[in-house]
């Protein structure tokens, strides 16, 4: 059954079809026209002005799972404004701002693999996504056929990595590679395994967020003849830790993947402590572990999203002492030159012998340090 002839979006009884649960069927039936998605949120005048507005520049897409998350009446819910176009996004400086502020193209000495740091590389293996979210780093290939990967580019990308024995660890990522099917993923991860220099492999992936239903059984199943296997995926807000979320990571880390999480601080969606405490307190219950909080990169159309830095250690500053430590991820700002950690004042001084830092509460301690 095709969603668009569905009459009437009842939730429930959507839910209730086995089709819902089917990741291909949620692919399938990705809502792509103000029409469409006007049978889920009452969408505002800007909204719908935006979707027009923005076409040129930037795709846009989302899954029937995904749109279940948005308020319909509210047009400042943190799911809704990650993925629906805003009017704000044409009032950004796009001679100014780069489209690839890490210059991924330039550290890439075959197609969609980027050699940054010596002993790993970032394999994009697939150039297609569940959905667009507005905040996107790799705005400028994702959705671009150009982009998408054939079999003998694949091969290069695994003959260059096979050619490097520093390369020791893989991050295959996108677009998202969870969009491939189960062989073609396969058909990578095996020729991977193979080579003896290639330690881990992990795989990045929004999925988990905006299509769970892909991580299947055999799926999992699969990738147990490939440990060590680790899947990093992308949370931004509680909203988004819905039962359906936490079943399929429970899956993915049944089958002996450990789970990692990454979150853009993103202005009007998480940029205050009590939103990213629940985000992290969260996903620590889902046994994922929060590891980054990135600063949102310089990106055409998402002037509204960023924040300060210093608003940002702020943030972090208020969370210590309030979350258990390990559910705190380290504040960074991808560069062209790997990632800086954009640390709060904890180190103040040092006299002597003696490092002054400061602790979560603003009291001074002195360590004895000797140089
Ligand atoms: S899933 Fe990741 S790569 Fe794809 S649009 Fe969203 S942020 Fe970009």
């Amino acid at each position: 059954m095709k969603l668009s002839e569905i009459d009437k979006i009842d939730l429930n009884e959507l839910k209730s079809r086995p089709e819902w649960s089917d990741w291909k069927w949620q692919l399938r039936n990705r809502i792509r026209t103000a029409e469409e998605l006007e049978r889920w949120i009452k969408l505002t005048d800007s909204e719908r002005q935006a979707i027009e507005a923005t076409k040129a520049y930037f795709r846009w897409q989302i899954t029937p799972y995904y749109a279940s998350l948005m308020d319909p009446e509210d047009a400042s819910c943190p799911v809704r404004r990650q993925v629906v176009p805003q009017m704000d996004e044409m009032e950004d400086d796009f001679d100014i701002l780069s489209l690839d502020p890490l210059e991924e193209l330039a550290h890439s000495p075959v197609k969609n693999l980027v050699h940054n740091y010596n002993d790993r590389v970032a394999f994009c293996v697939a150039a297609e996504c569940a959905v667009y979210c507005r905040y996107c780093l790799r705005k400028r290939m994702v959705g671009d056929g150009e982009y998408a990967m054939n079999k003998s580019e694949l091969q290069e990308g695994i003959d260059y990595i096979a050619a490097h024995p520093e390369i020791r660890d893989v991050l295959l990522t996108g677009g998202d590679p969870m969009i491939l099917n189960d062989s073609n993923l396969e058909w990578i991860l095996s020729r991977l395994r193979a080579i003896p220099h290639v330690e881990l492999i992990r795989i990045g992936s929004r999925f988990p967020v905006l299509n769970p239903f892909r991580f299947t059984p055999e799926f999992c199943e699969m990738i147990g003849k490939y440990h060590p296997i680790w899947v990093n995926t992308h949370y931004n807000h509680a909203k988004e830790l819905t039962p359906e979320a936490a079943a399929a990571c429970d899956r993915i880390t049944r089958a002996g993947a450990p789970l990692g999480n990454q979150t853009v601080l993103l202005k009007g969606i998480n940029n205050d402590a009590e939103t990213l405490k629940d985000l992290f307190k969260g996903l620590v219950k889902m046994r994922v572990r929060p590891y980054y909080l990135y600063q949102a990169q310089l990106i055409g159309g998402t002037k509204h999203f960023r924040t300060t830095i210093e608003e940002g250690m702020q943030l972090m500053q208020q969370l210590r002492g309030r979350i258990s430590g390990f559910a705190i991820p380290s504040y960074v700002l991808d560069t062209p030159h790997g990632k800086v950690p954009l640390t709060p004042n904890g180190y103040q001084s040092r006299e002597g012998d003696y490092v002054e830092v400061k602790a979560y509460g603003g009291e001074t301690w002195r360590e004895f340090n000797p140089e």
